[in-house]
């Protein structure tokens, strides 16, 4: 019997991990456990700030300092862990570093693993089942759904993480940045330019 059929005893459970989650949250604010406001706050934190800024530093060191770049791409587990970036999910590291000649896109097609570390929270895309049965598929089409359009002679690798290795993707350096040190050169390295579905921000 199907799992959507309404009179599968499943279905009267949530489906959704977001509902049992919610229903989590629901009661605890009721019991007075917890405030929303501050969830909210802890779940943004981790999403946009702590996370992908742990990651963005990564990325600056190595466009200003060769030699660290080159340790990076030889063994970045032992270079981020140096910087104080290490924990779950971020166990086995690898940098894939993109050229003219090839661009590179995360993804974890059996799940959802991604370098926490480094880049904190998974967002919701790059747990849903659509981002994850097309990057491999189709990767072209779905870096055109982010905005992303790259030149024909542009190859475009898409790397499959499991419990074992996460991927960080190093973007290439914007024109026009020479002058900028690694604080301002941090600004212009989106979440999504070290998972490959978008390209560091040009100043
Ligand atoms: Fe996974």
């Amino acid at each position: 019997m199907p799992h959507d059929d309404p009179n599968h005893p499943h279905s009267l459970l949530p489906s959704d991990p977001a509902l049992r989650v919610k229903a989590l949250e629901t009661i605890l604010t009721r019991k007075g456990l917890v405030d929303p406001a501050a969830l909210d706050t802890i779940i943004d934190t981790y999403e946009n700030k702590i996370g992908p800024r742990n990651g963005a530093q990564v990325v600056a060191r190595a466009w200003l300092d060769p030699a660290f770049k080159a340790a990076l791409l030889q063994d970045a587990t032992a270079v981020v862990a140096d910087l104080g970036f290490y924990g779950r999910q971020g166990e086995h590291m690898v940098a894939v570093e993109n050229t003219a000649e090839t661009h590179n896109m995360v993804v974890c097609t059996l799940c959802s693993c991604y370098p926490w570390p480094l880049l904190g929270i998974p967002p919701g895309w790059y747990k849903s089942d659509a981002y994850r049965a097309r990057a491999v598929r189709e990767p072209r089409a779905v870096l055109a759904d982010f905005g992303v359009t790259l030149p024909e002679e542009t190859a475009v690798r898409v790397w499959d993480s499991t419990a074992e290795v996460r991927y960080l993707v190093l973007p290439r350096r914007p024109e026009g940045t020479g002058h900028m040190d690694e604080a301002a050169l941090m600004d212009l390295i989106t979440r999504d330019s070290m998972i490959g579905t978008g390209l560091a921000v040009t100043p």
